[in-house]
């Protein structure tokens, strides 16, 4: 029997790192997956991947309203409702110092990062409450408790998106709808590569990672560690769990190793 048997789950940013191994590991614990995305290619990789059995995708932009709408009507569709929404979607945008950073990459990160999840929020919640209740599991990241420099925007929206799971924690409670952020330090996705080409550190040696020196573990996270703190938010091994910051960072946020 699975965690997740006669369960549906909407997973954004379903194509990417940590979204797919979710929709893998939820797929295998017995639940009907939606992955939503913008990379369409990507996307039609992963749900082969899974199996059209179990799993669907819907093409979207996560900070516009329309697609939001629609990425959450089509999953009712297909799947006669929603229990579990994993608002994972994001990007690291461009970085730099706050004095040089563009406007245009901070309302850019800002719209996918916080309005996305804001957008996820409102049209998932409504759906939920259908349902009779469900979870809801918000990508924050150790960006979201402490500053990184040269990060503003990406911290600002790590931080916001704890705020809007405390308030929609607080509303959703009524309806049986839990939700939760998790907040994972670095792990080991297109992402961090993008982040450690930025900031200028080597990237060919995989066992030797240029940020696991910060982490206790001494060592990025895969993104199945991550999954399974997903899981288990989102499945009834979770059902007391409401409003928490959940972290999965190899103890980054006890101290610096
Ligand atoms: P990733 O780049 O592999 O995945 C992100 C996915 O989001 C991609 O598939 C991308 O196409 C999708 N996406 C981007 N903009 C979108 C938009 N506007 N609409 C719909 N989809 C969009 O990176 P990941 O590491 O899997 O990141 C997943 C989440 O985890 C993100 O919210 C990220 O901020 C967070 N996170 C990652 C790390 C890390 O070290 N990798 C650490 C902490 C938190």
């Amino acid at each position: 029997m699975g965690k997740l048997d006669g369960k549906v789950a909407i997973i954004t940013g379903g194509a990417g790192g940590i979204g797919s191994a979710a929709g893998r590991l939820f797929a295998s614990e017995g639940a009907k997956v939606m992955l939503v995305d913008i990379d369409e290619e990507a996307l039609r990789k992963t749900v082969a991947d899974i199996g059209e059995d179990q799993a669907a995708y819907a093409t979207a932009d996560v900070s516009d309203t329309a697609d939001t709408q629609a990425y959450v009507d089509a999953t009712v569709q297909r799947f006669g409702g929603i229990d579990v929404a994993l608002l994972n979607a994001g990007i690291e945008g461009k970085l730099d110092k706050i004095a040089e950073m563009p406007e245009t990459m901070f309302d850019k990160v800002l719209a996918v990062n916080v309005r996305g999840v804001f957008l996820g929020l409102k049209y998932v919640m409504p759906a939920m409450s259908q349902r009779g209740g469900g979870s809801i599991v918000i990508t924050s990241s150790t960006a979201g408790i402490r500053a990184v420099g040269g990060m503003s925007a990406y911290v600002t929206s790590k931080h916001a998106v704890i705020g809007l799971m405390r308030t929609a924690a607080v509303e959703g409670a009524e309806n049986d709808i839990r939700v939760n952020t998790v907040n994972p330090s670095p792990i080991d996705t297109r992402m961090m590569t993008s982040i450690e080409e930025q900031r200028g550190l080597p990237t060919d040696d995989r066992s030797n990672r240029p940020m696991a020196k910060f982490t206790p573990l001494r060592r990025y996270g895969e993104p199945e560690e991550v999954a399974k703190l997903m899981l288990f938010l989102g499945s009834e091994d979770g059902s007391f769990c409401t409003g928490g910051v959940y972290m999965v960072d190899g103890g980054v946020s006890a101290g610096r190793a």
